[in-house]
């Protein structure tokens, strides 16, 4: 264990007995007695803790999964140029994959509807892997 850790550990047990000390001064002068008063204080202060520390860590769960779905979203958008199909005018236009786009023409103010493709392709063969038919000599022209 790190040293800050434990100091703060210590503290807060230090705290916590200093104030179930103090509770059992005060509650023993009221009714019951001092050990009566020192337990059940500490064994709320405890449940307190636990209490705030799942509220706590429920709580940094839940920004970590926003900040997680807003760089998913910043992930989805894509800007890519499109020329307007009424004036032909490029325009930036941005993207997202996972719902319908469009666009505002700059130039004629025309709203464009914007339609994907997506299509598989072979990826090229290494020059290695490529074999040249022996019976065609390749023949270069000079001229
Ligand atoms: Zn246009």
């Amino acid at each position: 264990m790190n040293k800050p850790l434990l100091k703060i550990l210590s503290a807060s047990i230090g705290i916590t007995c200093l104030i179930s000390t103090l509770f059992g001064l005060a509650g023993s002068t009221i009714v019951g007695t001092f050990w009566g008063w020192f337990w059940v204080s500490m064994l709320l202060m405890f449940i307190g803790f636990a209490v705030v520390n799942s509220f706590l860590i429920q709580r940094d769960d839940a920004i970590l999964r926003q900040t997680e779905m807003e760089a998913l979203d910043k992930l989805s958008k894509f800007t890519i140029k499109l020329s307007c199909s009424y004036c032909q005018q490029s325009n930036a236009v941005p993207i997202q994959l996972n719902q319908r786009n469009t666009f505002k023409c700059d130039s004629c103010n025309q709203v464009n509807g914007v339609s994907m493709q997506f299509m598989a392709t072979s990826i090229t063969t290494p020059v290695e892997g490529v074999k040249l038919p022996l019976e065609t000599p390749i023949e270069f022209k000079v001229s």
